[in-house]
């Protein structure tokens, strides 16, 4: 029987048309090197009329690649908002790949225009001869360099046009933003995000069983809009009317804590090095003041424990930690601890990688393809489907990264009766030693709680014996002193005899990926090319 419903698309253009009517006043912050500069949802979206018929003018059609490469700023969500709605894709394109990568991707996506923020300009001119599909790149902010050739300014094409863009009626499969992961092995993937699947993953990061984002919400965007949409927020903000602070190149620990202070976000999304960062900062800054902040959320990669701890203890702040991919647009999980868990047991959620969100499914699978149960114990690959999931790579087959219609993630771990993930390693990252897996991100979590460790990564070295053996890489914090005798000796009583590492080496920093986590692959390597210094107990 057919139900009597309405039916209708779920576009990006009716985020905007909710935003702009209800939450006209909402601002979106941008931190710039003058002050802050503000816009009210208002303006951005009859600002982002005025691209949309710009970028028309120069000839973008629906379908066509519109890459931005820029910080998390006001025009950036101009482009957000006015790309996909006139029926273009948005590439957000990675500012911290290697040139040959970003040339891939743009050739990969066939970018026909980019949007570039002006400071970023050298980056983009290394590769401009290589871009053959670009035909016009539009700098936010003064082009004084010259470096890109003929370019045109943002300001000016805005400056020509009128607002009153008629956004198109568009089937809410058809492509909205697409982003590539950041390819640590081979070649960045593109994953296509639709109208539809942005939606819809907007009304899951409001759900209170999620993060919740909701009109008395300001949040502060450190988690990059070129890394999985900056996670999703920038609809959702339009969306829920959240306001927007955006800090564009300011993401060290002290810019962030300053924007905290006087710019009073209630959240704050990022990665855990960045909070990391924070965390250390923080403690020599005694004006650091996190009261306007209700919680942080950090993902991506695993939080530590004692970080959660680190800063509920110090600052009376609830860091909640999510799971996802850019396959997953990114919401799979969040780490809430179920109604009633008593005061002094939710860290022991909080530091699980999360809960299923509704509207996605999770199972685990082992070698053969076979579901393990929900209990808790049962180890294997992670398994995921739903609305927003991908169920494809562009332009490339991947068969090998989908089983049955479910995603295969990568990560391995448990899933228990309650919906929680535990995720014990990706499976390019798995240490196996004797046949048994040893889990470098519970040894990584316990090493970073010694006092003297500022980061600690783990990565698995060739051993005669055992096949694999976890080599335990530190960094000690500024002025502090600790033996890999002493870091064993912390671990010892924590972990099982046979996961303490006997490899040990001390280094001045972790090298980081493009969106900011251990870079594992260049440890490996640079372990394969003899430039640690090794003490290994005996
Ligand atoms: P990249 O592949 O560059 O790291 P993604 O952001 O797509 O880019 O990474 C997704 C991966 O990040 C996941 O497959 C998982 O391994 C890891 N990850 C994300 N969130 C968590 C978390 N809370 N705990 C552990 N790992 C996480």
């Amino acid at each position: 029987m057919k139900s009597t419903m309405q039916d209708g698309p779920l576009l990006i253009k009716g985020i905007i048309s909710h935003g702009e009517w209800l939450y006209a006043n909402k601002k979106v912050f941008t931190v710039t090197p003058d002050g802050v500069q503000e816009a009210t949802f208002y303006e951005i979206s009859r600002r982002a009329e005025r691209l949309a018929a710009a970028l028309a003018g120069l000839g973008v059609k629906s379908g066509d690649r519109v890459g931005s490469f820029m910080w998390n700023n006001q025009a950036h969500m101009e482009a957000y908002l006015a790309v996909p709605s006139m029926g273009a894709v948005l590439h957000t394109l990675n500012i911290r790949l290697f040139p040959e990568q970003l040339a891939y991707v743009i050739n990969h996506g066939e970018d026909s225009v980019i949007i570039v923020d002006n400071t970023l300009i050298p980056l983009l001119a290394k590769i401009r001869d290589q871009i053959p599909t670009v035909r016009h790149i539009i700098v936010n902010g003064p082009d004084t360099t010259g470096a890109l050739g003929e370019t045109l300014d943002y300001e000016t094409l805005l400056g020509a046009e009128r607002p009153g863009f008629e956004w198109p009626e568009l089937d809410e499969r058809e492509a909205a933003i697409m982003c590539y992961t950041s390819g640590t092995t081979g070649n960045p993937k593109g994953v296509v995000y639709s109208h539809r699947s942005l939606w819809l993953h907007s009304i899951a990061q409001m759900s209170a069983n999620s993060i919740g984002i909701c009109e008395s919400d300001r949040g502060l965007l450190i988690v990059p809009m070129f890394h999985v949409n900056a996670w999703g927020t920038p609809y959702t903000s339009f969306f829920s009317g959240a306001e927007l602070i955006m800090p564009q190149m300011f993401l060290q620990g002290g810019p962030i804590i300053k924007m905290i202070r006087e710019l009073r976000p209630t959240i704050s999304l990022g990665v855990p090095t960045i909070w990391n960062d924070v965390l250390h900062a923080a403690e020599s800054d005694p004006e650091a003041d996190f009261s306007s902040l209700r919680y942080i959320v950090a993902g991506g990669a695993a939080v530590p424990r004692h970080m959660i701890e680190a800063f509920r203890d110090r600052h009376g702040l609830r860091l909640v930690q999510g799971w996802g991919m850019t396959e997953t647009s990114p919401l799979g999980a969040v780490a809430i601890p179920p109604a009633g868990t008593p005061r002094e047991q939710e860290i022991d959620y909080e530091v699980k990688a999360g809960r299923v969100v509704a509207g996605v499914e999770v199972r685990v699978v082992d070698d053969t393809g076979e579901v393990m149960p929900r209990d808790g114990k049962a180890i294997g690959e992670f398994e995921i489907r739903g609305p927003w999931i991908a169920g494809a790579y562009y332009g490339v087959d991947a068969p090998e990264r989908f089983h049955d219609g479910w995603l295969k993630t990568g990560d391995i771990g448990t899933l228990d009766a309650e919906g929680f993930m535990v995720i014990s390693d990706r499976s390019k990252d798995v240490i196996k030693s004797g046949g048994e897996w040893i889990s470098s991100v519970e040894l990584e979590s316990r090493v970073m709680a010694h006092p003297a460790v500022f980061e600690a990564a783990v990565i698995a070295v060739p051993d005669e014996r055992w096949d694999e053996r976890p080599l335990c890489c530190v960094v000690l914090r500024p002025d502090a002193t600790a033996s890999a005798e002493e870091l064993h000796d912390f671990l010892a009583p924590q972990v099982p005899k046979w996961w303490l590492p006997e490899h040990w080496t001390f280094l001045e920093s972790i090298p980081k990926t493009s969106v900011g986590k251990f870079d594992k692959k260049v440890l490996r390597a640079q372990f394969a090319l003899g430039e640690f210094s090794v003490t290994t107990l005996s």
